[in-house]
């Protein structure tokens, strides 16, 4: 009876990773859509930045051509300001020239905003851009490797399957029937530890003489809670 114990103890063993590479298995992909949507999110927040100093850099470009195009003017006003006949014509003219000074300063000090905000949003679109690219070296890496173990672990299941089978197929037809249907049962658990009087898989307490009795290994004996196999192992 020990022997078939430990090879029972031995195909739960197997059976846990089975369980844990099939999980794995369901999670990897979602995994794998979760990084493309992290860095298309990125990407989309650091072009949105590009697009914002592209709009900047129109307005400013847009600001300084009306500038230009009103200092000529000026210019011209101040070339025929001679040319002017009346006291009358002359002072209006002055205070056209005075008005559009006034107006050109304060497109000047409009530029200057614009520059300094321009200057700002670059910088910090570099900085983006640069942990962007790092980020996708990264993501691209990870998906590598998540990618190739998907594609490994199918064979890997098929060969722990096989491994399982063949110690159950040493196991008696009533041992195993008991297996089979509590990892069913018991959410893929069917032999389990105990340590200080206590059911790893329950945690209940079992009875003194039962605990004793399971620890040697000898029968076959149930949790009198979970109904689990006891199989008892020092070092866990
Ligand atoms: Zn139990």
């Amino acid at each position: 009876m020990e022997q078939e114990l430990k090879t029972i103890y031995e195909a739960q063993l197997i059976d846990s990773t089975i369980i844990e590479k099939e999980k794995r298995l369901k999670l990897t992909p979602k995994l794998i859509s979760e990084l493309d949507a992290e860095l298309q999110d990125t990407k989309n927040r650091v072009e949105k930045e590009r697009e914002v100093i592209q709009e900047l850099e129109k307005e400013r470009r847009k600001k300084e051509k009306e500038l230009d195009a009103e200092k000529e003017k000026i210019k011209k006003l101040e070339a025929k300001l001679y040319e002017v006949k009346t006291n009358k014509e002359y002072q209006a003219m002055l205070k056209e020239i005075e008005t559009a000074k006034v107006e050109n300063d304060k497109t000047e000090e409009e530029i200057l905003i614009l520059m300094e905000k321009i200057e700002e949003l670059k910088k910090d679109y570099e900085e983006q851009a640069k942990r962007l690219k790092a980020r996708e070296i990264e993501i691209e890496k990870t998906k590598k490797e998540l990618k190739k173990e998907l594609e490994s672990i199918e064979g890997v299941l098929e060969e722990l399957k096989k491994q399982r089978d063949n110690l159950l197929g040493i196991v008696s037809s009533d041992l195993r029937s008991i297996y089979k249907t509590l990892i069913e049962k018991r959410g893929g658990v069917a032999v389990v530890n105990l340590k200080n009087g206590v059911c790893l898989g329950c945690n209940m307490n079992i009875p003194p003489q039962l605990f004793i009795e399971a620890t040697k290994n000898r029968e076959l004996i149930l949790c009198p809670s979970c109904n689990r196999i006891f199989y008892f192992k020092e070092e866990e």
